[in-house]
Formats: structure tokens, sequence, C-alpha cells
């Protein structure tokens, strides 16, 4: 049985990811801030997986060491781990302060770092793991209102090919760069009419599930990805993919 961590597994892209795997046999523990969301379980589940959540702020690094060292202890190895958790804040560039974009950046972009960081001597002992994470389409797109943000994003896909460089052929690496994916994150920045704005814009017309996002970290983490690395998967219903000006 592979052991995951995913984190952010309370909600969202997260929860459906950590479920998705446990449902195909994989232990899959769960690192975030928040508990579980309601009506989730934790425990075994059909097909022979499980789920636990363990209390973490991956911004405390020495948390984040001491957490995926007792998750390596406790199950005796560590196969995939998906550095998901992640905030938002929207405002201009003159509302910024100091403090929201600290914030922005250590859960982002160092909790990624952390997560991999420490996830990486565990693997190299055992010769194999895979690293993925959760970037995002703002990434590499300078998405107004979101400076610190976009960022954050940016920094998990330099991340993503460094680690990939340095640590083949061992180690893994990908991200999955979402556009735009209907979780509660989304639904505590908009309101239904800016949903459906968004969704006027997307190609695909409409928003993503966290169903979908999930398939792909399956798929990434999987055998069939065996030579995929260092790279950012966009899962985005084509919103990136046009001109931005019609002729
Ligand atoms: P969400 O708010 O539904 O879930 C985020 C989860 O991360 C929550 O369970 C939250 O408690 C956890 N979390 C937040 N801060 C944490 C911390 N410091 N330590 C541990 N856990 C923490 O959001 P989501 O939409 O599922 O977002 C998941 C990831 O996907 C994020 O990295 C986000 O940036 C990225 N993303 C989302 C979208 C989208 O449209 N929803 C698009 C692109 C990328």
């Amino acid at each position: 049985m592979r052991t995951v961590i995913v984190s952010g597994a309370s909600s969202g892209i997260g929860h459906a990811t950590a479920e998705r795997f446990a449902r195909s046999g994989d232990y899959v523990v769960n690192l975030d801030i928040q508990p579980p969301a309601p009506g989730t379980r934790e425990g075994s589940r059909e097909g022979g997986g499980h789920v636990r959540w363990i209390e973490l702020d991956v911004a405390d690094w020495a948390g984040v060491r001491d957490a995926v060292d007792r998750v390596h202890a406790e199950r005796g190895r560590l196969d995939v781990v998906i550095a998901n958790a992640g905030i938002s804040v929207r405002h201009g560039i003159l509302d910024l302060t100091e403090e929201e974009a600290r914030r922005t950046l250590d859960v982002n972009l160092m909790g990624v770092l952390a997560l991999w960081r420490h996830a990486v001597p565990h693997m190299l002992r055992r010769g194999e793991g895979v690293l993925l994470a959760t970037a995002s389409v703002n990434g590499s797109r300078g998405y107004p209102l979101y400076a610190d943000y976009n960022a954050s994003k940016a920094g998990v896909a330099s991340l993503c090919q460094t680690f990939a460089v340095e640590l083949s052929p061992l180690i893994r690496t990908a991200c999955v760069a979402p556009g735009a994916v209907l979780t509660p994150m989304q639904r505590a920045e908009y309101t239904d009419a800016m949903l459906q704005e968004v969704n006027e814009r997307i190609p695909a017309r409409r928003h993503a599930l966290p169903e979908e996002i999930a398939d792909v970290f399956h798929f990434l983490a999987s055998p069939q990805a065996s030579f995929v690395s260092g790279q950012q998967f966009v899962v985005d219903g084509a919103e990136t993919a046009g001109a931005t000006t019609a002729f």
C-alpha cells in the first residue's frame, strides 16, 4: 500500500485528491490547518485505502519536518507527496500589506518547499518517490488583483523544475496548474454573478470540478507517468490556450 501525503485535503481540490487516491487503495495522510470537511470520516475507504488527518500549518517549517518524519516512521515508506494547501486574497497592489503578502508566500511557496524538502531524504533512501504540487495558471500570467498569489505560484513551478533536475532519476516532480475550479476558495471570493462571468471567459464555459484535478494528480503519481518530470500541467478548459485579442 502506497503512503501518500496531501496537504490541504480538508477541502476542495485536496479533499477530492485524497479521496481519489484512497479509493484506489492508498494510505493517505491529510496535513491541514483545519479539520476535514463536515461528513468526511477518517479511516478506511472502499477500495482498500485509508484517510487520516494531522493538524498542521504548512508554513511551519519545523512542524512540517516533524509531521513528514512521523508519517514515515509510522508507515515505513513515503511514496507520493502532493503539496496542495494554498490561500489567496483578492486585493489591488496598493491595498497589499506586508503581513498578507508574507502569509501568501509562506503558505503557498514555503509550504511546498518545506513539504518537498523534508520528504526527499526518505524518498532517496528508498530510491524512489514522486513530488507533486498544485500550482495555478496564475503563475504564468499577470492576473490583476493577485500579485502575491501569482508570484507564489510562479515559484512553485520553479521548484518543480529544480527539484526534478537535482533529484532525477530517483525522484520525479510535476505540478498541476488549474484554471478556475469550483471549490470553497472560489466561492469565498466570487459572487454567483462573478463566477458566471468567469465561465463566459473559459472556452469550456464552466469551472473544473475538484475531481477533474484529482484525476490528473492520480495519473501523475502513477507508473503510466514514469517519464514525466519537472513539468507543469495546465488543466484549464482552454482558458489560457487562446489569444486575448480578436482581429
Ligand atoms: P480550498 O480553500 O477549498 O482548500 C484549501 C485547503 O488548504 C483548505 O483545507 C485549507 O484549510 C488548507 N490550508 C490553507 N492554509 C493552510 C496552511 N497554512 N496549512 C495547512 N493547510 C492549509 O481551496 P482549493 O481551491 O481547493 O485550493 C487548493 C489549491 O489549489 C491551492 O493551492 C490553490 O491555490 C490552488 N488552486 C485553486 C484554484 C481554484 O480555482 N480553486 C485554481 C488554481 C489553483
